[in-house]
């Protein structure tokens, strides 16, 4: 297992923001992962589980405990006839990837999002109008210090929902349900989408995403579009004048300026239409 102290949470996160976690730790075992979780509850230290950190905004004071990141060591995926099993750090793109090589159509909605197949269970991650919970049968997780396999119905997924966000569970491994399809027509699918994503998404700077959820009847980026917002900037975070819906790093922002544009955005949207925004990105540690 590999132990760092005082890592800088900017190396892993995609907003490219964030201070020290106090430990840093990237388990290589289930098994690891449950005697770390252990460890840190007998102590009474506070953790954190992320993935790929494409959904976090950790706080410019840190994290004062540890952060406990699941990637590609725990990142088999293995294929049983029209089922993928995923080990939580496998990246949703690789997961897609060897679904496209085995004929398996239903996933391709998910191959750009830039997260871990734990984050993306944890989440209900979805896109171009599919979501994980249409597509996995059953969740493996640890809750309680015991491993526990739980069906879709009982993850209780919901739109950028699921149980796991208040249960405490650790998401270590998904298994999902695909049909066989024609290889060609699901290349196709994923390069169109990618192509949308290029098109559409200030992929050219750090970001974490949609920052907003979409509120009910709206569009997160066309209410701050047309609150006046467009290329908006706290420091060097700034509303993408690409797609409003993102907040981007365009040079040294910190989580602070990333935070303190949220909060004003958040102000500006409610005067102007009376819609409550609400981060889809998730906040950690102390703001202001
Ligand atoms: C350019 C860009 C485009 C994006 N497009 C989309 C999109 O189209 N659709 C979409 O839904 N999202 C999108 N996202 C957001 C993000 O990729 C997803 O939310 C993704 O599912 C997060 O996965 P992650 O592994 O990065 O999780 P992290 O960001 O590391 O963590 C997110 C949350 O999940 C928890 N978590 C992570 N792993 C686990 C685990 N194994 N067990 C328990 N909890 C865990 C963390 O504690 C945290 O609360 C985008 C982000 C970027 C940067």
């Amino acid at each position: 297992m590999i132990e760092l102290t005082n890592e800088s949470m900017s190396k892993h996160t995609t907003f490219r923001t964030g201070g020290n976690a106090a430990k840093f730790v990237i388990p290589e075992s289930v098994e690891e992962l449950k005697a770390v979780i252990r460890k840190c509850k007998e102590d009474n230290e506070k953790y954190l589980v992320i993935g790929n950190g494409s959904n976090l905004l950790v706080s410019d004071r840190g994290f004062d405990g540890t952060v406990i990141q699941i990637a590609d060591k725990l990142g088999r995926i293995t294929v049983n006839a029209e089922e993928i099993y995923a080990e939580a750090g496998a990246m949703l793109s690789a997961v897609a990837r060897v679904a496209r090589d085995n004929s398996l159509t239903g996933m391709e909605f998910a191959s750009g999002i830039p997260g871990s197949a734990g984050g993306a269970a944890y989440m209900n991650a979805g896109a171009y109008g599919g979501e994980m919970k249409d597509i996995i049968t059953y969740v493996d997780v640890i809750v309680n210090n015991e491993f526990k396999r739980m069906t879709c119905e009982e993850m209780e997924f919901g739109y950028r929902h699921s149980a796991a966000m208040e249960q405490d569970m650790i998401v270590t491994g998904i298994s999902i349900k695909l049909r066989y399809g024609d290889k060609d027509k699901i290349t196709a699918e994923m390069s169109e989408l990618s192509k949308k994503r290029v098109e559409k998404q200030p992929l050219e700077y750090p970001s974490a995403g949609s920052t907003f959820k979409r509120p009910t009847g709206h569009f997160a980026g066309k209410l701050i579009e047309d609150t006046g917002l467009r290329g908006y900037r706290v420091g060097d975070a700034m509303v993408s004048d690409k797609h409003c819906g993102f907040v981007v790093n365009v040079g040294n922002a910190t989580s602070d300026d990333i935070y303190q544009l949220i909060c004003d955005v958040k102000e500006k949207v409610y005067a102007k239409f009376g819609v409550e925004l609400e981060p889809e990105v998730r906040l950690i540690g102390e703001f202001e």
